[in-house]
């Protein structure tokens, strides 16, 4: 999970693009970074470990002078968690290309080979992004202009997509010649691209998400289309050109449940009212399968699940009530890459309201069960808080299947739902009453917004994958993600 943001404008951008990459912090805790160009065609890039705040000094943000740069914000997926997995990449040749990602590559061991022993290219890092940024550097290159023009930078990404599979959101800065965006052709993760007035041109953003766009003075001009690419050159002009053979928008319909803010537009859709309507849903579901319901109080998860929850409650006609409070501020100790320290830290992170639970039968909402570590421990504080009866509904139907597409979730294994029915996941997680959506109406609440859209990306609760994938890819990413082969690695080169 990533989130990506460029800005092509009059002067410098390091510092709206700090202030942008904060509104994006919630797709990626783990690292942050930014490149910018300046007017001798010089990158210069800040990036680490850690939160934006952490990041960035006063003396970091004082060296990156550049009127088009980007930036990028981390939680990893593919490749490890080590420091020299922060973004943006770069790549010296051809002009230096720098460039950052959201997404997830299913052919990336294969073009690494090929990079390698076919294009004589070598790799710092096992990340898919460091694969992406030279397959495409490889394609510039090989249109051999010392001067690319839109049309070559176009060819470079048509290429790509033929290259690479899998989900890519795409930011990258051609030093001296202009910002580059593409998005592959299903449109699995989002882009949008904002515009202002400046005071001798048009200035842009582009980023994953617009909610950003209206806080720095932009206006959304609209989605990149899937398979798309622009190129901003350095003097603000835009182009834009369709460069997949076949492009299909399919976007990632888990945006909608938990990942994106809740004030973006994704391909026209607002999140906010497709929870709402993932809501109503719910409440229907609960009406015609037990119009006599003794569902007393409707108490949220916070915080995804909140705009879903109250619209629950209001149709149902039963009391809304936030029954935990959640601590802001808990810092970077609490975020456990492990299942034993998960499970202390959801009592540290969310504090029980006693007195909303007390003799009452209570319906809990989340925006989804992956583990079922929250959903187990969350049943037994209201259990613990004296409630009767507790019921657990989930905005997302159950999640069987790993994800491909650069959403992190665990191992297959792991996910509390891949190989048990309803009935079991209720007994696990001890509740009274397990509702989940169903996966046409997540489906029919989030086209509500853009019933153009044919299709979503809803492999994690279908199993059903949208692009090629290469023999066994799906088995060693069942193996990498497992904890206990993370920890047994982690130990062995603790050790070696
Ligand atoms: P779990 O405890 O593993 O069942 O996780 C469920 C909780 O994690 C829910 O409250 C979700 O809001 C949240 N969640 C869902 N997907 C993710 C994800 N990919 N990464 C982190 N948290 C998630």
């Amino acid at each position: 999970m990533c989130g990506i943001v460029g800005i092509s404008a009059e002067s410098n951008v390091a510092a709206e693009i700090y202030d942008a990459l904060l509104m994006l912090q919630h797709r990626g805790q783990d690292a942050a970074g930014i490149t910018v160009c300046n007017s001798d065609d010089k990158l210069s890039t800040r990036k680490s470990k850690g939160y934006v705040r952490d990041v960035f000094a006063q003396r970091h943000m004082e060296k990156l002078i550049g009127d088009y740069g980007i930036g990028h914000v981390r939680y990893p997926t593919a490749g490890g968690a080590g420091k020299e997995f922060s973004q943006p990449y770069y790549v010296n040749s051809p002009y230096g290309i720098s460039l950052a990602h959201n997404g997830n590559l299913t052919n990336s061991k294969q073009l690494a080979n090929e990079l390698f022993h076919a294009e004589m290219r070598h790799l710092k890092t096992d990340s898919d992004s460091e694969v992406l940024l030279n397959i495409f550097a490889h394609e510039l290159a090989k249109q051999r202009e010392i001067y690319p023009s839109a049309e070559n930078i176009f060819k470079a990404v048509s290429k790509t997509h033929l290259r690479c599979d899998g989900a890519y959101a795409v930011l990258a800065l051609i030093a001296g010649h202009g910002l580059v965006a593409f998005r592959d052709n299903n449109g699995i993760r989002p882009l949008s691209i904002g515009i202002r007035k400046g005071k001798t041109r048009d200035e842009y953003v582009i980023s994953s998400e617009d909610a950003l766009f209206s806080s720095h003075g932009f206006k959304k001009l609209r989605d990149v289309e899937p398979g798309e690419a622009i190129f901003i050159d350095k003097n603000g002009e835009l182009f834009s050109q369709q460069c997949a053979d076949e492009p299909k928008k399919r976007p990632c319909i888990f945006e909608y449940v938990y990942f994106s803010r809740p004030d973006s537009k994704i391909d026209e859709i607002s999140v906010y009212k497709a929870r709402t309507r993932m809501g109503t849903k719910l409440a229907s579901q609960i009406k015609n399968s037990k119009p006599d319901h003794d569902i007393d109080v409707v108490i949220p998860i916070p915080d995804s699940s909140v705009t879903a929850a109250h619209q629950l409650a209001v149709d149902l006609d039963v009391p809304y009530r936030e029954g935990f409070v959640k601590n802001r501020y808990i810092g970077r100790t609490f975020i456990m890459p492990y299942q034993e320290e998960r499970k202390k830290s959801v009592r540290r992170k969310l504090n029980i309201l006693d007195l909303e639970f007390d003799g009452k039968n209570v319906l809990l909402v989340d925006d989804s069960i992956v583990r079922g570590t929250t959903s187990k421990k969350i049943i037994e504080m209201a259990r613990e808080a004296g409630a009767n009866k507790v019921y657990f509904a989930s905005a997302a139907p159950a999640i069987k299947y790993q994800n491909l597409y650069g959403i992190d979730m665990p191992a297959t294994s792991e996910l509390i739902a891949s190989n048990k029915s309803d009935e079991d996941v209720a007994k696990e997680i001890n509740a009274d009453w397990l509702i989940y959506q169903k996966l046409d109406d997540l489906i029919e609440s989030v086209k509500e917004g853009n019933p153009k859209i044919e299709e979503f990306e809803t492999s994690i609760f279908t199993g059903e994958y949208m692009t090629p994938l290469v023999e066994n890819y799906l088995e060693d990413l069942e193996n990498t993600r497992k904890d206990e082969l993370k920890m047994q690695r982690e130990k062995s080169t603790a050790s070696g």
